[in-house]
């Protein structure tokens, strides 16, 4: 059986994370400012503290400073939009990450919109999407930007093509679904009320699984050649796609982990970079 190629996602993160360390030093030298990145956390939530420290990591690798933001569970909505308001006039921070989800108390919307645009790095302002959507410069949710550079990267044209997304999340399904659109692809959303999902998958010249489902999408659900990009991340590092069945099936698939995962990151830290010379007012001829 033809196997299909896998779409690298660790190898073209690290090449995205050394430019962005690039761009930064540049930017260092040229201003004497480090462009920095604000991680908001709220509680102690074992899983969200491992990826605020993940990114923190990144970022120093990268020459990116970080600044930690540790709030207690107990934290209200309005202490946290406070906190996010402050962080938004601080000159010395450039982008803003609120890691979520905050905690069932928080009106998490309130506390993403006292995020100012500019340092919405992470690309989860009503702004943001809107920029997103019309094709205005701003910043795109990090996960589906990191979907995009990988079919760039594999020169996956989407114009013109088929797309199918599984999932509708604010942070993943629907961006995703408007920056193929944007790219003008015939793009159908599926989520947990469709019918007669592996119908609609077999159509797709281009897969976004999105759903948190393990194995949800199976190789018979895959048109032959299709190209599949596994966002999922189930326990016991499983993607939404059953990946041994898909791969015989696609031309092109990220594998999990080492897929989608890491362009996540990469996206944020590039984009960071980007804040930082926007508000510093350095051309980068970008
Ligand atoms: P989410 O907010 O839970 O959304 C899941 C979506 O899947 C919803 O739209 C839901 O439909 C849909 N869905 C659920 N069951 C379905 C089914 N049986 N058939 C079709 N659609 C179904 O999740 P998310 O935040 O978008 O995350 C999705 C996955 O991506 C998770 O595995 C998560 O861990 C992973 N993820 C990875 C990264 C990364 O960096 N790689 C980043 C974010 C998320 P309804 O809207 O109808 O409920």
């Amino acid at each position: 059986m033809p196997q299909a190629r896998l779409m690298d996602g660790t190898g073209l993160a690290r090449r995205i994370v050394a430019e962005a360390g690039e761009r930064a030093a540049a930017l260092t030298e040229r201003t004497g400012r480090v462009p920095t990145l604000a991680t908001v956390l709220v509680g102690e939530d074992p899983a969200s503290v491992t990826y605020v420290r993940m990114k923190q990591n990144r970022c120093r690798e990268a020459g990116i400073g970080s600044r930690r933001v540790v709030l207690p569970a107990t934290t209200t909505t309005g202490e946290l939009v406070a906190a996010l308001r402050e962080l938004s006039r601080d000159p010395d921070v450039h982008g803003i990450l609120l890691q979520h989800p905050v905690g069932g108390h928080i009106d998490e919307r309130a506390a993403f919109e006292a995020i100012a645009p500019q340092k919405d790095v992470d690309g989860v302002t009503f702004a943001s999407f809107a920029t997103m959507s019309f094709g205005l410069p701003g910043f795109v949710s990090c996960t589906p930007g990191g979907i995009m550079r990988l079919l760039d990267a594999y020169d996956v044209d989407p114009a013109g093509r088929r797309a199918v997304v599984v999932g509708r999340s604010a942070i993943l399904g629907k961006p995703v679904g408007m920056l193929l659109l944007g790219r003008d692809a015939t793009v159908t959303y599926c989520h947990s009320r469709t019918r007669e999902l592996a119908d609609v998958v077999r159509e797709a010249d281009i897969v976004v699984a999105a759903v948190g489902r393990p194995r949800l999408i199976r190789g018979r659900d895959i048109k032959p050649g299709a190209v599949v990009l596994d966002a999922g991340y189930n326990a016991g590092n499983v993607g939404d796609v059953d990946f041994d069945s898909a791969v015989e099936r696609a031309s092109l698939i990220t594998p999990v982990p080492g897929g989608v995962g890491p362009m996540t990151i990469a996206t944020l830290l590039e984009q960071t970079v980007t804040a930082a010379a926007r508000q510093l007012g350095v051309g980068e001829g970008r």
